[in-house]
């Protein structure tokens, strides 16, 4: 049984990843936190999931929780992933993270971590993403520069980052696939006299309403033709499946940066 640590507890993906945790054969629930301050210390973990009273209290004590854990999984926001990074380094525990919306200084400090730690980060952690990853690669190897290249993400009305972590991870991708740099095809936004298509560019556009789980589309726009790959979620459960999979898999791993290509086998 590997001890699983989650933080963000209160939050969407938290209750979750709680049910997930209960679910799944192989994990238990060792320690459930929110921040300091939050409504919810105190809360029964499995009652704010909705699954039953578990006996286990959302605690505002990271570093604690994170003793009793064999792997910590984090979906919360950048600032407090990066402190239960350092947390979990201290403590040689492995984590999984989630959290979208990270900065490049965040990045660079995450690979430095990676050096002496297992770490598993994911923009999306559903089996049918990581293979639709693979299938945006090959259309862009095969359409090449014939082809103008658009992504498009919707999102619920909470999402706080634009464009989704996984939307941008496509951006990568098919970049790399066309051998372009990411940091100058990326076009955000337009508006007004924008002139014509650079064919260059890959352009990202982002809905948000309502309850949308998650969804994304690659545009391949021809002459005469166009290709649209398209993955919907419909539940949370798939992402928090995938990161409890994930935790699994990780608890046996040596220090290093991986993601879901990775526990899932994909990677070439
Ligand atoms: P959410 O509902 O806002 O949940 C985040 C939770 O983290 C909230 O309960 C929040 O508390 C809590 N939190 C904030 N600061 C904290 C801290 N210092 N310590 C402990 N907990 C803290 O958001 P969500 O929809 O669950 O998404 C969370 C993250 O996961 C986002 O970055 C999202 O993009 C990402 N995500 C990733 C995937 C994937 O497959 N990789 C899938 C879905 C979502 P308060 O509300 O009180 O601030």
């Amino acid at each position: 049984m590997i001890k699983i640590g989650i933080c963000g507890t209160a939050g969407r993906m938290g209750r979750t990843l709680v049910a997930a945790v209960v679910q799944n054969p192989h994990t238990r629930l060792a320690a459930a936190i929110e921040h300091q301050g939050s409504r919810w210390i105190g809360a029964d973990a499995g009652d704010l999931a909705g699954i039953g009273t578990l006996g286990l209290s959302l605690v505002d004590e990271p570093a604690a929780a994170i003793d009793s854990s064999d792997v910590l999984v984090d979906f919360t926001v950048p600032e407090a992933t990066m402190a239960n990074l350092a947390l979990c380094r201290a403590a040689g525990k492995p984590i999984v993270i989630g959290t979208t919306g990270l900065d490049q200084a965040q990045r660079r400090e995450l690979s430095r971590t990676a050096e002496v730690l297992p770490i598993v980060l994911a923009p999306n952690f559903s089996a049918g993403v990581n293979l639709t990853f693979k299938l945006i690669e090959l259309a862009a190897r095969a359409l090449g520069e014939d082809f103008d290249i658009e992504v498009i993400e919707a999102h619920h009305r909470h999402k706080i980052d634009a464009p989704s972590g996984t939307a941008l991870r496509m951006g990568e991708i098919l970049a790399s696939a066309l051998d372009r740099d990411f940091g100058t095809s990326a076009v955000y936004s337009r508006q007004g006299r924008t002139g014509e298509r650079d064919r260059k560019t890959i352009g990202f556009a982002s809905v948000r309403g309502g309850d949308i789980v998650g969804e994304h589309t690659v545009l391949y726009a021809g002459l005469g033709e166009r290709l649209e790959i398209t993955h919907r979620a419909s539940s949370r459960m798939t992402f928090a499946n995938g990161a409890v999979r994930a935790a699994v898999w990780l608890a046996g791993q040596t220090a290093g940066l991986y993601d879901m290509q990775d526990v899932l086998g994909l990677r070439d």
